[in-house]
Parts: structure tokens; sequence; C-alpha cells
């Protein structure tokens, strides 16, 4: 994404963030609450819309900067580029009235026209991955809150996606928990899956991460390698942030 600038009403929330990520990358993002990180994460995604910049996935426009306008692709490319990347969210985001493995297989089925035993026999294979074997037939009100995490992440890998972005998907879990839900993220940076993460796990951003991004107040104040922005920030604002947290 290149330029983007978004707003609600009076307050500019994102303001000319320019980000590319490479293929293999893991990217980790960080910063206070409200400098605009999920608002990043959701126009990177198509969830929202950027009032003005231009997005790109694997050289497909989704969005190109005209007179100072972000205008958007039809939407059957839309279609097409939103297969490249999944997402996981904070509160796993699972359909509840969907046993564990219509969650994971309905989008593959349905929006991919898959062949349903297919993705079956693929779905019940990503479970054992997740650490979840044998619990197709559950419902997300049967499972905690890391074995949740861990069906919305087999969910976003059934997709076959080129990337995977990722919002807090532990702030809502017991350290215990996020623990394995981190071990599990770091076991799919070393299959060299894409990522770009959202987190408040200074440690995990330290050990997983290619690179690390500090944002505050709609802008990108700080990239680098983790020894670089963690370890060595320049800027008084990371360092202020990296004080408060850890
Ligand atoms: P957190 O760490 O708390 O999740 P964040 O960095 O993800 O914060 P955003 O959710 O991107 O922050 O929000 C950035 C700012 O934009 C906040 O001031 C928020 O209130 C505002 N904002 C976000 N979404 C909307 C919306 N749909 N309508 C109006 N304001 C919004
Ligand atoms: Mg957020």
């Amino acid at each position: 994404m290149s330029h983007v600038k978004k707003s609600f009403g009076e307050l500019d929330v994102l303001k000319d963030i320019s980000l590319n990520v490479e293929e293999g990358e893991v990217v980790a993002i960080i910063g206070p609450s409200g400098s605009g990180k999920s608002t990043l994460l959701r126009c990177a995604t198509l969830l929202e819309t950027m009032d003005e910049g231009s997005l790109t996935y694997c050289g497909q426009n989704a969005a190109v900067n005209e007179n100072g306008r972000s205008r958007y692709a039809s939407k059957k490319e839309l279609h097409d580029i939103k297969e490249n990347f999944g997402l996981v969210f904070q509160n796993f985001n699972l359909f509840p009235h969907y046993s564990v493995l219509k969650n994971i297989t309905d989008a593959p089925v349905h929006v991919q026209k898959r062949d349903r035993d297919e993705v079956t026999a693929e779905a019940k294979k990503l479970l054992a991955k997740v650490g979840l074997e044998g619990r197709e037939s559950s419902y997300p009100w049967q499972l905690s809150g890391g074995q949740q995490q861990r069906v919305a992440i087999a969910r976003a890998l059934a997709m076959n996606p080129k990337m995977l972005f990722f919002d807090e998907p532990t702030s809502a879990l017991d350290p215990e928990i996020t623990a394995g839900i981190l071990k599990l993220m770091r076991q799919l940076a070393s299959e060299k899956m894409t990522m770009v993460i959202v987190t408040h796990e200074i440690s995990f951003a330290r050990n997983v991460a290619d690179r690390v991004i500090f944002m505050d107040g709609g802008v990108i104040v700080e990239e680098g390698t983790p020894e670089d922005v963690i370890d060595n920030p320049k800027s008084e604002r990371t360092r202020a942030f990296l004080q408060k947290i850890e």
C-alpha cells in the first residue's frame, strides 16, 4: 500500500502510510491504542475503504490513487484479490451455529467452489496441525478461547492464502493459552508464511518478526529489524511506548 490516508469525520486516522510486504516476510505492527493499527489492517484487507492511496497484491491493483482519491477495482477483481489473504481477529469471529468443520470448510466450498470431500479431508489435516485433531463436530461454545483461535487460524489457512493478517490474535487470551497460539504462529513463520501481525507481544515480535513497525498517531514513526526498533529505538515516542508496556 502506498500513501494511504483515512479519516473518520474530522479524525485523521491514517496519515500517508506506505507499507510493502515481501513474500515470506513476517511484519509486526506495534503502537499505542488508537494509533490506527486496526484501521490500517482493515484498509489493507478491504474491510474498510481508504480515502486516498493505492493498494496492490502480487502486482494486481485493488485500488489506485486518482486525483487524490482511491479508486477501487471492480467487485469481481476485488473478489479475486481477496483470495490472496486470510484474516485472524482478536475475538475469533467463528460462526457460533456452525460446527468446527463447517466453520473451516464453508468458505472453501461456497466461495472458492472447491470439492467438499477434498476440503473436508484438508480441514481435518489442518485441525491436526493446529492441535485440535478430532474436534470437527464440536461447536465454538464447547471450545476454550485458545481452541477457538486455533480453529480461526485453521479456517484462514483452509483458503490457501498467500499471506495472513492477524489483529491482536492473543489479546483476549490468558498468558498460558497465548503462549500456545504464539507457538503456532511461530511455526507458520518457520514455514515461510507471509504474515502481518498487530500485537502487544513485544518478545514475540522481537523473536519472530523480520521487521517491526511502530505506529503512533496515524503515522509509521519507526520501522526496521527487531534489534533496531525494539532494542535500539531511535525515536523518543517508540522508547516511551516500549517502556510503558514492558
Ligand atoms: P487498539 O490498540 O486499541 O486496537 P488501534 O491502533 O487498532 O487501537 P484503531 O482501531 O485503528 O486503533 O482506531 C484508530 C482511531 O480511529 C481511534 O481513535 C478510533 O476511535 C477511530 N476509529 C476507528 N474505527 C472507526 C470508525 N469506524 N468510526 C469512527 N472512528 C473510528
Ligand atoms: Mg486495534
